[in-house]
């Protein structure tokens, strides 16, 4: 492959590669639209084969973060880092402030914050060489954990949809959730706080039996979690949950969770859509932690303290942003996450015109 034939390259405004000899860094920064506004999305480390599969994921991962700014609704674009490297064993001070000082060259056009394999301990060494750095503690500006405002964001996602494939209220109905780690914890205990039954699962049994005990949900074998009776399906753990052997088995009428890429691919999207199921796309209705970040992001710019109100006003805009996507894929008699896909693009490139006539 080369770099612009890579299907994962289209629209790609810049494509940055970083090295530094002294510390190791060998870093991949794609910014794929400034168009809302600086790009954003996490730095990921993961010891990647070799360079054209990190560009790969860079590509993927910062399209993906376009499309997720601008379903929440807020001024940024999408970009997204990657570090090659183990987390566990190449880690070092230097390399991170090394990353910091080459997020510092895009002069604002990215921001930075955690993402898997990258703390916030690492990004207080990024941040001594850019202030372009979200997701720190100890700031009047600093968001915290983004994963409760995510599932609050999923909480109301999952509302609308059972109102729309049940027409009744949360109360009595039965949601499985697949993982109950930070989002699906803080979703297993505003569900039960509604009145809905929990069946839960996750591979740590020390995690699942706590948040089974003070939400008293029944609790299954992570294999079994696809076969129950829910009317409600949420994927909280990882990508992929939704693939052609495990949807014949789902009996809800509800997918809608917290995790990422949660359809194998697109076709499952259709095939969903097929079998009658409801399907909140993941990169809407999970949008909440973003949310966080940009509300952090926010309050850095104007030199203002985290502003909790701002968030949610954009929480409920998200959940009005879900529900033009189910009234259109409703009206058009297709799937959502087709729907999704075209608005998210419609309204990045309704930034980029009014930005170009500008
Ligand atoms: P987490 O690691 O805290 O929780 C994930 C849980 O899933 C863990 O408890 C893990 O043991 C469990 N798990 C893993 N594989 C499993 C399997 N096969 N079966 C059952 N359980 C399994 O992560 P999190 O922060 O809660 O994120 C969960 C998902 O939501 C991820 O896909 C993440 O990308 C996505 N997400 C998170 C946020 C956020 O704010 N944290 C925001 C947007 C999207």
């Amino acid at each position: 492959m080369t770099l612009f034939d890579s299907t994962a390259f289209e629209g790609h405004e810049g494509v940055h590669a970083f090295s530094d000899e002294k510390s190791g860094l060998k870093c991949i920064i794609a910014v794929h639209s400034t168009a809302r506004g600086p790009a954003a999305g996490g730095c990921r480390m993961w010891p990647y084969a070799d360079a054209e599969a990190a560009l790969e994921d860079a590509l993927r991962l910062s399209r993906a973060m376009s499309f997720k700014n601008a379903m929440a609704d807020l001024a940024l674009g999408g970009g997204k880092a990657v570090i090659i490297g183990d987390s566990r064993t190449q880690k070092s001070p230097a390399l991170f402030e090394a990353f910091g000082a080459s997020v510092e060259q895009l002069g604002g056009r990215y921001w930075t914050a955690e993402d898997v394999g990258v703390s916030p301990a690492d990004l207080t060494h990024a941040r001594k060489r850019t202030r372009y750095v979200a997701g720190l503690e100890g700031h009047p500006g600093a968001s915290g954990d983004p994963s409760p405002v995510t599932a609050e964001g999923v909480f109301r996602g999952v509302q609308l949809c059972v109102r729309r494939a049940l027409g009744r209220e949360l109360d009595g109905v039965t949601v499985a959730i697949q993982g109950v780690g930070h989002v699906g914890g803080y979703l297993a205990d505003k569900l039960h706080a509604a009145g809905a039954k929990l069946i839960l699962t996750d591979v740590n049994a020390e995690v699942l039996h706590a948040v089974a005990a003070r939400t008293g949900a029944q609790v299954v074998a992570p294999g079994a979690i696809f076969d129950v009776d829910a009317e409600v399906f949420a994927p909280c753990a990882l990508g992929g949950a939704i693939n052609a052997e495990t949807l014949p088995r789902l009996k809800a009428r509800v997918i809608a969770g917290g995790a990422n890429n949660q359809l194998a691919d697109a076709e499952t999207g259709r095939a969903v859509f097929n079998h009658g199921l409801l399907y909140a796309p993941d990169y809407v209705i999970n949008g909440g932690g973003i949310i966080n970040v940009a509300g952090e992001i926010r309050a850095i710019e104007r030199g203002e303290a985290f502003d909790v109100g701002w968030v949610d006003a954009k929480l409920d805009r998200l959940a009005r942003t879900l529900e033009e996507v189910l009234d259109r894929a409703a009206a058009e008699n297709r799937p959502t996450n087709e729907v999704a896909n075209e608005v998210a693009k419609a309204r990045i490139t309704i930034a980029a015109e009014k930005r170009a006539a500008a």
